[in-house]
């Protein structure tokens, strides 16, 4: 499938058009970066994967009745998703206090928290994407006070599934941030889960050790995060067959 001409670059995606103006082709980089872009590398393997964990969650989602950007992964590195209106919310769950709630409020890193916490973070790079109370939210419009209150309940939603899905391989879901999109269907305006949701963008713990698996691998110079996002990708089956695999040749015959 042929991509139109490139509408917008991240820093770990590339946003094309697509073959009709409803849609999009979402291209993942094997960029890596951290502390908004200060700290950048590039790890060869990185969007492949991300490109397959994002349609294997996004997939599950839609399974269960949330309605996702996800169409259909088209290569390696692409998938076709539809065109949104992004509320620029970075929406957060924490399960576990880690990252930026441990540091706000002096809570060691892996303490449970009494529920989950939705939070929010106003999506602007300049200002580090600061945190803000839904009072914001509604009153500088960037979201209603109906569609916050559905933001809420599909985080929860997304949160519930996604801690059943890592806990069910061994792994504990300690927080994860995701975007939502509005989109148009007849006479009717829709939320749906959009951007990506993949090790980028979540904290990922093995139950049983602890070991990070996911950006804070990056982030904290714990290792080879490549090798973390494969183990990720491995237990839940959707490792991609083409990736290179790490180690010698093997004859197959
Ligand atoms: N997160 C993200 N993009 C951001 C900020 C946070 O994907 O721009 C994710 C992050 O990977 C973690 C969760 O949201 O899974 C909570 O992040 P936190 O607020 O602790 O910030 P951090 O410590 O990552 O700066």
């Amino acid at each position: 499938m042929a991509r139109g001409k490139m509408i917008y670059e991240g820093k770990a995606k590339i946003l094309y058009e697509g073959p009709d103006p409803d849609t999009l082709v979402q291209y993942f980089k094997d960029d890596a970066t951290a502390f908004n872009a200060q700290k950048m590398e590039v790890i060869g393997g990185k969007g492949a994967l991300n490109n397959r964990l994002s349609e294997f969650f996004m997939q599950g989602l839609m399974q269960i009745g949330i309605p996702t950007h996800f169409i259909k992964r088209l290569n390696m590195r692409e998938q076709l998703i539809r065109r949104v209106d992004i509320i620029p919310l970075e929406v957060i769950v924490r399960n576990v206090a880690a990252g930026s709630i441990s540091k706000r409020l002096g809570m060691e890193e892996g303490s449970q928290l009494p529920r989950p916490i939705v939070e929010f973070s106003y999506k602007d790079d300049a200002l580090g994407d600061p945190l803000v109370p839904e009072e914001y939210i509604s009153a500088f419009g960037w979201a209603s006070q109906h569609e916050l209150d559905e933001i809420v309940s599909i985080a929860l939603r997304v949160n519930d599934f996604l801690s059943g899905v890592m806990l069910a391989v061994g792994i504990k879901l300690v927080d994860f941030k995701i975007e939502i999109g509005r989109v148009i269907e007849g006479d009717f305006q829709r939320l749906i889960v959009a951007d990506e949701i993949s090790p980028d963008s979540c904290r990922l713990w093995d139950i049983k050790t602890g070991e990070k698996l996911d950006k804070d691998v990056f982030r904290r110079d714990l290792g080879n995060l490549a090798d973390a996002y494969t183990e990720v990708a491995r237990r839940l089956g959707v490792l991609p067959s083409n990736t290179p695999k790490p180690g010698k040749p093997t004859l197959v015959n």
